[in-house]
């Protein structure tokens, strides 16, 4: 028997409805074409279309056909070099049929075209159309996921409870959320978002009041002198003038106490990479305090006795224990104020010294009364950095009944004395 070249042909089952996927398939498509070929003459480059019924139609190309088939039979042999097909989708939306490269993290059998896939805001967590979230204030289809600290992306709310971030659109929080992040002020006339925590400490509790409180309503107690920020404290605690000595000692010291804490934390977060900077107010801040807000004139020895009597009074509880270490670790520094009121001191009784002189040389009687009963409290010298053109401030007692007399009109008789001794003079109230 002759061995027969096969005719090479392409098949395009592009418009053709059946899948075919292996070999058997082919064979089967190719047992029913075969009969409309025989008796025909098949060419090179030939295009023939054949209708398959109701299945649609197969092209097929004739790429070489061999001198020897002049006319086709029931033997011809065939060859399909290769098939065009539909390019078959391999993951179809569970809605339209178009490519859906989304899975329903609720139904993993659902597919999702970017159509009809559903991903709320905050989370790119794809849902198919029956299983979107559920808001979980209105129980309605939700639209976002809350960003805020309780919810933490696992909430979704609708549209209704959506509120956004004040600066960054991106971020969207549930009310509840919201208000813990960002709390109102505790002035209930003010509607500003408290972005400052009150440190007022409760000495039953040993906590920290933390009210949230706006710029603008937060009083800044400056225990650490001018330079540095003082203890913030909220309208429930701003009243310092309804504390006693001994509670005023308290507040500044435990305060102290709850920001050297967190410094100690930071430093541990930061494996100790932060400069440890120890926090507390010289004697000479507690002194201003006590004028300030008593307008009490204390020693600066005075005061380091009630710091360290705080000291005895303390508790066994672990915060009052770290106060006590504070105390105790502030010991020197302590001194170093001591030191430096006594020679700041020595420097004003010169000053006062001279004051008196000037008075009991003046020509009016009452003048040289007032040289006789003028007492020295304390002296304040300008400071390298400050602007003040003179060399300090000397403070002074004297009977009420004489002050209007020592200070005269406008307070020029007072000023002539300071600008003679370029010093500013201040008579302390009682
Ligand atoms: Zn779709
Ligand atoms: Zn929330
Ligand atoms: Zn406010
Ligand atoms: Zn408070």
């Amino acid at each position: 028997m002759i061995k027969h070249n096969p005719i090479e042909i392409t098949l395009d089952l592009r418009e053709y409805k059946e899948t075919l996927t292996d070999s058997k398939d082919f064979l089967q498509l190719w047992k029913n074409l075969n009969p409309s070929f025989i008796g025909k003459k098949l060419l090179d480059g030939q295009n023939l279309k054949l209708r398959a019924r109701d299945k649609g139609v197969i092209g097929i190309t004739i790429i070489t056909s061999p001198k020897e088939h002049a006319i086709i039979t029931g033997n011809t042999p065939f060859a399909i070099y290769s098939v065009l097909e539909k390019p078959t989708k391999k993951h179809k939306c569970h809605v339209c049929d178009d490519y859906a490269p989304f899975i329903c993290v609720k139904d993993r059998t659902k597919r999702m075209c970017p159509v009809h896939v559903t991903i709320l805001d905050g989370n790119m967590r794809p849902y198919s159309r029956n299983n979107i979230p559920k808001c979980k204030g209105s129980n309605e289809p939700a639209t976002f996921w809350c960003d805020g600290p309780e919810c933490q992306q696992n909430v979704a709310w609708s549209e209704n409870y959506r509120k956004k971030h004040p600066t960054n659109p991106d971020y969207n929080y549930c009310k509840s959320c919201y208000d813990l992040k960002f709390p109102k002020c505790s002035d209930h006339r003010c509607q500003d978002t408290g972005v400052i925590k009150c440190e007022y400490v409760n000495p039953i509790t040993k906590k920290s009041c933390s009210s949230p409180v706006c710029n603008r309503h937060t009083k800044r107690w400056q225990v650490y002198g001018p330079k540095k920020r003082g203890l913030e404290l909220c309208p429930t605690h701003r009243n310092t003038r309804s504390l006693t000595d001994e509670e005023i000692i308290y507040q500044i010291i435990a305060g102290t106490e709850k920001r050297n804490g967190l410094i100690r934390y930071e430093n541990r977060m930061n494996r100790g990479r932060i400069e440890e900077t120890f926090l507390f107010p010289s004697l000479q801040s507690f002194k201003h305090i006590f004028l300030n807000t008593r307008k009490k004139a204390y020693r600066l020895s005075d005061i380091n006795q009630k710091i360290e009597k705080l000291a005895l009074r303390l508790g066994k509880d672990r915060f009052e224990q770290e106060m006590k270490r504070t105390i105790d670790y502030s010991q020197r520094k302590r001194a170093a104020n001591m030191r430096r009121g006594e020679s700041e001191k020595e420097k004003g009784q010169a000053y006062f010294e001279k004051l008196k002189q000037l008075l009991a040389n003046e020509r009016s009687m009452k003048m040289r009364q007032i040289a006789n009963l003028i007492e020295f409290s304390d002296f304040k010298p300008t400071r390298k950095e400050s602007t003040a053109t003179t060399e300090g401030i000397l403070f002074v007692k004297l009977d009420s009944s004489y002050r209007g007399f020592f200070i005269g009109r406008g307070g020029q008789t007072k000023k002539k004395f300071g600008d003679t001794l370029n010093i500013q003079i201040r008579i302390e109230k009682d």
